[in-house]
């Protein structure tokens, strides 16, 4: 008999543990995204304003740059080069303010705004387009 019950005490145990680790688990489903990172919407928090680190117009077209509101991306940025011999640097060259995302750097809190104010160049944004467009073409 008291083996019988030395086992039903340690089978409660694990089942105790087992309830506890699937509520700690149902709890912290819910606010990790895929990636493991908190999940965001667009509509949460004031958004980044860096306007004020623009230029007046885009120095390769001339262009005045425009407000916009767009996504706020952290980490390493996700730049693939599509041509060879192609870089960042050059794209920097065709298309410097097309500003379809502003990188945040590496550092990512709670309270990390997930959309910025910039400024950007339309013909950068259309030089990007082409230059992506023809990308694909290879
Ligand atoms: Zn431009």
């Amino acid at each position: 008999m008291k083996g019988m019950s030395e086992r039903f005490v340690r089978l409660s145990v694990v089942a105790l543990l087992g309830v506890v680790l699937l509520a700690v688990a149902l709890l912290l489903v819910p606010r990790l995204g895929k990636s493991g990172q908190p999940e965001a919407t667009f509509d949460e928090g004031a958004p980044l304003d860096v306007r004020n680190r623009y230029p007046a117009q885009c120095p390769v077209h001339a262009t005045p740059l425009a407000d916009d509101t767009v996504p706020v991306s952290y980490g390493l940025p996700d730049f693939a080069p599509v041509f060879a011999g192609d870089s960042y640097g050059r794209q920097m060259d065709l298309f410097p303010y097309a500003e379809v995302k502003y990188a945040n750097g590496c550092v990512i809190s709670d309270d990390s705004p997930w959309r910025a104010q910039v400024r950007y160049c339309s013909d950068c944004r259309d030089a990007r387009s082409a230059y992506f467009a023809d990308g694909q073409r290879q």
